[in-house]
């Protein structure tokens, strides 16, 4: 028994009538990186089609050192596959998106983090940097960490929103820079 099983039955209904999208450029220039909260899906959020932008996710949409690495991965490969079809200057935007009411907020507890520590094994110190208790000031931070960082392509820039769950609205509080 998998309870996967209505899932595959829309997968039949999507594969009716797909087009496969081949690999290129992606259409929207964005690399999207959110939570990895299912009320926060960027497809539907940001209407995304097949093709327009990678997206990573994870827990609060944090700008870890894995998320780093990726995107320095991707910024390689555009250049390699896509680096002549448009200007020789820019490659992507990251917009880096967080939400209001994250689950992670309750990490900003010290109590609650100890327990989710001790429970899980994963440590305090990584529960606590995934931590989204104001969106508004940790997008900040991660928008500051990303363009710090060495790995980054100055071919790449970066940007930071916040989507509000009460409203469904999207605010862009940085607008893109280049590192
Ligand atoms: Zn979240």
């Amino acid at each position: 028994m998998t309870r996967m099983k209505p899932l595959l039955e829309r997968n039949e209904q999507f594969a009716r009538t797909y087009t496969p999208v081949a690999l290129g450029r992606p259409a929207a220039q964005m690399l999207v990186v959110t939570c990895l909260d299912h009320r926060v899906d960027p497809a539907i959020v940001l209407g995304l089609q097949l093709g327009d932008a990678p997206v990573i996710r994870n827990a609060g949409g944090r700008i870890t050192q894995a998320v780093i690495d990726d995107i320095a991965f991707l910024a390689f490969l555009a250049e390699q596959l896509f680096g002549r079809q448009g200007p020789a200057d820019t490659l992507f935007e990251v917009a880096v998106v967080h939400h209001t009411q994250c689950g992670t907020g309750f990490l900003a507890d010290p109590d609650f983090r100890r327990q989710a520590a001790e429970a899980t094994g994963v440590p305090e110190a990584t529960l606590e940097a995934s931590a989204v208790a104001d969106p508004h000031l940790t997008v900040k931070t991660d928008v500051e960490r990303l363009l710090a960082s060495p790995l980054l392509s100055p071919k790449v820039s970066v940007s930071g929103h916040v989507y509000d769950i009460a409203t469904g609205h999207v605010t862009t509080t940085m607008e893109a820079r280049y590192p």
